[in-house]
């Protein structure tokens, strides 16, 4: 079993094995980089569709409460003003005297400046949003602003989706999506980046019971991360002190990892009150209320909102998944990615790149891949493909071997025990189908049988 994610991956070996083995990249690396941005590799772009999609399933796909949006990423200036942006969503900004770093106050424990003990000047209000313009001209009446979070595009949408879909409450408007924030400080990988990925519901509740649906979506949602491989023993939930309660929010939860840096943020989790639909209502003068057909009154909902970064999660599964284990002379390294999550389903390694062997293992390929995330591979020796699968999570190989051109049966190896079992190949597909679903790989299809280990 895996330990502690805090036990043995440190961020230097996670942003090493990401970059080695196409995870995450700096972005523009060629040109030395673009500060706190971060490119997908071809890994971590499956991996981080494999999130999404996980999420979009859970609150979306397996519910009737909640439907999906997606919105743009430019919206009109004023939702900035009526959601209070443009006047509160600064951090405040101090700079060292002597080297000339800038630190977020906030954040400091000591006086002095962090890194070379220097003195800092005052602080002053730094904005957060990142602004543009639009059209041709340059000039303050065309300003607009990228959006720091997806939820005011689900508010400013609420009555089209009211009476497009004829939901009652409670019910609940999902949306995944860019986000752009210009934070003072970055870093911590792809932790706190200034261009990131959010998976926001916006859940509209009858006011009275908005505490109840609180909890509910506090313990739903911590368990969607443990249902998809998170060790409970790393997540844990942190109430925000009144002082630190954003200007709309009644009470604010965060789930919290376990980094490598120490617990920090994943998810938030607020009862947003009803600040939203008022605010855009008075702002844009339309009616933004739900018609309760028990008291034949217009009420405004009050809203919970589950918050959570795609890219703290990417972070988090890769680290929550991490492994290291003794192998000979060397280490095996092992991501026990949950197969949902996991990148690659299947690797398919023929054990010699023999024209007959070849022609069997592409047959096999060739099949499979229509189903599944699946990679062929036959350069070096079989025990090295193994371990590069399982650096990359993958929790399933499959080997034909010389034997298999008599008995038409494959050997399907699981990444975690590294047992192997004998399946004939017309039963493959049904047999990593079922396994990928999380039954136990003794469980044998007609004819197959428990194989010997052989790590080559
Ligand atoms: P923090 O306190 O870490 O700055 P926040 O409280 O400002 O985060 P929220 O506004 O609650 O964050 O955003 C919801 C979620 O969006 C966060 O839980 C996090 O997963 C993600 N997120 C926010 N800012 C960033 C960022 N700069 N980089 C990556 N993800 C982010």
């Amino acid at each position: 079993m895996a330990e502690a994610a805090s036990g043995k991956v440190n961020m230097e070996k996670m942003v090493s094995l990401c970059q080695r083995r196409g995870f995450i990249f700096p972005s523009s690396e060629i040109y030395g980089g673009l500060s706190s941005c971060w490119d997908y590799g071809p890994l971590g772009v499956a991996l981080k569709q494999n999130i999404k999609q996980a999420w979009w399933h859970a609150v979306v796909q397996e519910r009737d409460d909640i439907v999906g949006l997606d919105t743009s990423i430019l919206m009109h200036p004023r939702v900035w003003s009526a959601s209070g942006h443009l006047e509160q969503f600064t951090d405040p900004l101090v700079e060292c005297k002597s080297c000339h770093l800038r630190w977020r106050a906030d954040e400091l424990k000591a006086n002095g400046c962090p890194s070379c003990g220097g003195e800092l000047t005052e602080p002053h209000m730094f904005h957060l949003m990142f602004k543009t313009f639009m059209g041709p001209v340059e000039e303050e009446a065309n300003v607009v602003y990228l959006r720091p979070e997806t939820a005011q595009g689900i508010f400013v949408n609420f009555q089209n989706v009211l009476n497009t879909t004829r939901k009652r409450l409670p019910f609940g408007i999902a949306q995944m999506g860019k986000s752009f924030r210009n934070e003072i400080t970055t870093g911590n990988f792809i932790f706190r980046s200034r261009e990131f990925e959010q998976m926001e519901i916006e859940f509209f509740v009858k006011p009275g019971t908005d505490g109840e649906w609180f909890d509910y979506w506090l313990e739903e949602r911590r368990r969607w991360y443990e249902k998809s491989g998170i060790r409970q023993e790393n997540l844990r939930l942190r109430e925000h002190t009144s002082s630190e309660l954003a200007h709309y929010a009644l009470k604010c939860y965060d789930i919290e990892y376990q980094f490598p840096m120490g617990w920090s943020e994943l998810e938030g989790m607020a009862n947003r009150g009803d600040f939203d639909l008022k605010q855009h209502a008075s702002h844009s003068g339309k009616g933004l209320t739900y018609l309760d057909e028990e008291t034949n009154q217009h009420i405004v909902p009050y809203i919970i909102e589950p918050s959570a970064g795609v890219d703290r999660s990417v972070l988090a599964f890769l680290c929550d998944a991490y492994d290291e284990e003794p192998d000979k002379d060397e280490i095996r390294t092992i991501l026990h990615l949950h197969p949902s999550l996991a990148p690659i389903k299947v690797a398919v390694l023929p054990l010699s790149r023999k024209e007959n062997l070849a022609k069997v293992a592409r047959e096999v390929y060739a099949d499979l891949r229509p189903c599944w995330m699946v990679q062929y591979d036959d350069t070096q020796s079989i025990g090295r493909r193994y371990r590069r699968q399982d650096e990359i999570g993958t929790p399933f190989c499959v080997t034909v071997d010389f034997q298999s051109l008599e008995d038409n049966q494959v050997t399907v190896r699981e990444r975690d025990s590294m047992n192997q079992i004998r399946v004939p190949i017309a039963e493959l597909k049904k047999t990593l189908a079922a396994k990928l679903k999380g039954e136990p790989l003794s469980v044998l299809p007609p004819g197959g049988q428990i194989w010997k280990k052989q790590e080559g």
